[in-house]
């Protein structure tokens, strides 16, 4: 502590500015970031360019917010597949971000150390050349997803389309990705894939930024650290857990029912399933009603986050029967938000079903907990096949989710398979915290980082 207060003081206080892409997912690891550099003496600005997510972070670590004028979508309403929507998203707003960051210029008197932006938010790298600042690119990501994203750049869209009809294909080794199968590739999901292989090409295009900041541990990533590196030949800082680096996982951007909390405290140690998401997806009625037989059967207690808008075509749960409400809440407890990294942390909970979003996945291995991963679209099942089969400390529930499925998947996540995931989950808990003390990979990129903004400063 001693040492980080020397660093905050022999550091020139200038400012940063951070252009998240205006996600749940992609904003929290954001302002985390920032969190960790205020800390270092930085001052941060944050410019958002749709709705007024990130207020609650100006308010409890005084950020400054700068929102570009109009952002709000022009094809606000229009159902949008994920690749066409950041495109189309992007070019709506290039003008707005370029004329938001000239203006902090002239305000902040040429003051700023640099933008760093998320690595969606590609157009900022055009906004920002034109005006001749440092820019670093900021990945909420895993290191194996950018490097594929590099793989699938380079392929020829129609040639790759007329491959994957080959039966065979999907279980074919990529060539260039041992030991990664076509099927592993995160393709899925976001729509045609001649859009999602444009989003690549933009994703990977560094244009003018010099570092690549990047939410992943080495412990967990090491080889394809080492291959990123080699295809980004830019200086890559690899800095997670972020929101253990960030030394608090600040407010969050929904409102988080606590009561679960006190129902977490009446359970037995390592019983409960948690069962959340993310902040995006949606299932069919179907779905959840085969999810909560399944629960129920599994004598398992649960906590169940269910988002509204969660359950396509309604507003909340009223699409489940009173019966099955009932049998839900004798063994189990609905949220609409829960706070996920306590609900993690707390000793009753022994397993957690996830959708294997990047953030989720840190927070799990960060408490130790093993998970049940049931992904929805290509980057989650990439996620998901890590924590089954490299980092081994989960299971995969695939196919159609019917209750038979559910209940034996929690059954195997809390019998002795379980326990050799969780002995697994614990030890890896323990190398993330330590890379985020004093000489662990994750502090000492983070030292690296500051360094590298420090020297630009000059
Ligand atoms: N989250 C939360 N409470 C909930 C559900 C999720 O705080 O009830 C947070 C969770 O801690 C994580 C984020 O929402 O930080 C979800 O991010 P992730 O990358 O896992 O998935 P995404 O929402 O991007 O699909």
């Amino acid at each position: 502590r001693g040492r980080e207060r020397e660093m905050e003081r022999s550091v020139k206080k200038g400012r940063i500015v951070l252009v998240p892409l205006p996600l749940h997912g992609h904003i929290t690891p954001m302002m985390q970031l920032g969190r960790a550099l205020s800390l270092k003496g930085f001052l941060i600005t944050v410019v958002q360019v749709e709705s007024n997510q990130v207020s609650s972070w100006q308010h409890f670590f005084s950020f400054q917010l700068v929102t570009i004028p109009e952002s709000v979508s022009v094809f606000q309403g229009e159902a949008l597949e994920p690749a066409e929507y950041i495109i189309r998203f992007n070019k709506t707003n290039e003008a707005g971000l370029k004329d938001s960051i000239s203006q902090l210029l002239i305000q902040q008197g040429n003051d700023i150390a640099c933008i760093i932006y998320d690595e969606f938010m590609y157009v900022c790298g055009a906004a920002v050349k034109e005006l001749k600042l440092l820019s670093l690119i900021f990945s909420t990501q895993t290191a194996i997803h950018k490097v594929c994203c590099y793989v699938l750049s380079k392929i020829d869209a129609k040639k790759f389309l007329i491959d994957m009809k080959d039966p065979e294909l999907p279980n074919k080794v990529v060539e260039d990705l041992h030991p990664l199968t076509y099927k592993d590739l995160p393709t899925s999901g976001f729509g045609p894939l001649e859009r999602y292989l444009e989003l690549t090409r933009e994703v990977v295009n560094n244009r003018t930024a010099s570092a690549v900041i990047i939410n992943t541990v080495t412990c967990l990533e090491s080889s394809s650290l080492t291959r990123l590196q080699q295809e980004i030949r830019i200086p890559v800082y690899p800095l997670g857990p972020l929101y253990i680096r960030a030394s608090s996982a600040g407010p969050s951007l929904k409102e988080e029912d606590r009561s679960c909390m006190e129902w977490l405290n009446k359970q037995k140690t390592r019983s409960v399933i948690y069962i959340s998401l993310g902040s995006l997806f949606q299932m069919e009625t179907k779905e959840v009603l085969e999810m909560a037989w399944g629960l129920s059967s599994s004598n398992q207690p649960f906590l169940w986050v269910i988002r509204p808008g969660s359950i396509a075509g309604f507003e909340w749960i009223e699409s489940l029967p009173k019966e099955v409400i009932k049998m839900v809440s004798e063994r189990g407890y609905i949220v609409k938000w829960a706070p996920q990294i306590e609900v993690l942390g707390h000793p009753a909970v022994g397993g957690f079903w996830s959708h294997c979003g990047w953030n989720s996945i840190l927070e799990s291995t960060g408490e130790g907990v093993p998970m049940i991963c049931r992904p929805f679209q290509g980057e989650q099942k990439l996620n998901a096949m890590y924590v089954e089969s490299v980092w081994r400390i989960g299971i995969q529930v695939g196919g159609e989710v019917e209750r038979g499925s559910v209940e034996r998947a929690v059954k195997r996540l809390m019998d002795e398979e379980g326990a050799d995931m969780r002995e697994r989950a614990l030890e890896l808990k323990e190398k993330l915290k330590s890379s985020v003390r004093s000489g662990g990979s994750s502090y000492n990129a983070f030292g690296e980082l500051v360094e590298y903004l420090k020297q630009s400063e000059k």
